[in-house]
């Protein structure tokens, strides 16, 4: 294992001069370093792949599944990532973060012939009673957060809805929870971070304090990619909530609705989120 390693460094080293001088963009040096390094469990590179197939086609906006990465790359922790970043860089090669895909945005999370960062490897995560601060890591929705702290009575403050991924709360990150406790990046108390080049960090309120001030609301891929946030949990009660579905020309009413509630809601406990849906002719 070691001798692999060190033939991984070697071959990295050498990446990184050629990267250095501009001589690399092929993302095929970086995937094939990747694979060496982590093992066939831990990346893809066939198209055939299941995995890549999972990876490519799980983007909310479908439109994205176009893009074709030339690897999957699956980290199960800050090393790896740090590593993966190391060898992207000494490649040159193009590449993207993707936690559970839901941003729309043309190659924010999506890549094309370059190194796809699939973070759902990384599912960690625990609750500590002693300070309520909950810990995890970038790779679960937040409907498997809610459940997973719903067993200790607590929640985070997160997405709206189940299937939306972490990288919510790097772009600030609006709850249902938000009237009472601010924004999902409100509660973020320590952040693990791997910067660009490699190196593993913490930000806090006192370490790294600027990088901490960024990744509240900055947006994901901005400063680097997070492993781990350590967040203020809240308490959970009883809840009441449902929906109130209006067909066909009633849009002036719920807007009226939406606005009254915006204007003379006084309970920091209550919320509305407003959607409309087009029904196309099936
Ligand atoms: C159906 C739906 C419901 C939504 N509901 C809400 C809502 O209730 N509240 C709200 O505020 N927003 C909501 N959004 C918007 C949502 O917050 C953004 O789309 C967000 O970017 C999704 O995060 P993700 O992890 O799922 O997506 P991804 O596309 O995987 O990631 C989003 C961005 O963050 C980066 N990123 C992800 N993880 C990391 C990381 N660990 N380190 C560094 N960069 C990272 C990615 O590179 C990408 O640029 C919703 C979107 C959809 C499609």
């Amino acid at each position: 294992m070691l001798s692999v390693r060190l033939l991984v460094s070697a071959l990295t080293m050498s990446s990184l001069v050629l990267g250095l001088l501009g001589l690399l963009e092929d993302p095929s040096a970086a995937c094939q370093n990747l694979t060496a390094y982590l093992g066939i469990s831990q990346t893809a590179v066939s198209q055939l792949d299941l995995r890549y197939i999972s990876s490519r086609n799980s983007y909310w906006n479908t439109k994205l599944n176009a893009y074709a990465p030339a690897c999957v790359v699956y980290p199960e922790n800050a090393q790896d990532v740090s590593f993966i970043l190391k060898t992207i860089k000494a490649s040159g090669s193009r590449f993207a973060i993707k936690a559970a895909g839901h941003n729309t945005n043309d190659l924010f999370s999506s890549v094309d012939n370059g190194v796809l960062i699939d973070l759902t490897h990384m599912t960690g995560k625990s609750y500590d009673a002693s300070t309520t601060l909950a810990t995890y890591e970038p790779g679960s929705s937040w409907g498997d957060l809610y459940e997973y702290y719903l067993t200790y009575g607590r929640t985070v403050v997160g997405g709206r809805i189940h299937d939306v991924g972490t990288g919510l709360a790097l772009g600030g990150g609006m709850s249902y929870l938000s009237p009472q406790y601010g924004m999902a990046c409100d509660g973020f108390r320590e952040l693990e971070v791997v910067l660009p080049n490699g190196d593993i960090v913490t930000a806090s309120s006192t370490q790294n304090p600027d990088l901490f001030f960024g990744l509240r609301g900055g947006g994901g891929n901005a400063f680097g990619v997070v492993t781990k946030y350590t967040v203020q949990s809240r308490p959970i009660g009883t809840l009441y909530a449902g929906n109130l579905l209006y067909v066909f020309d009633q849009h002036e009413r719920i807007l009226n609705a939406t606005r009254d509630f915006i204007l003379y809601n006084a309970d920091p406990k209550a919320a509305v989120l407003m959607n409309y849906n087009v029904l196309t002719d099936a």
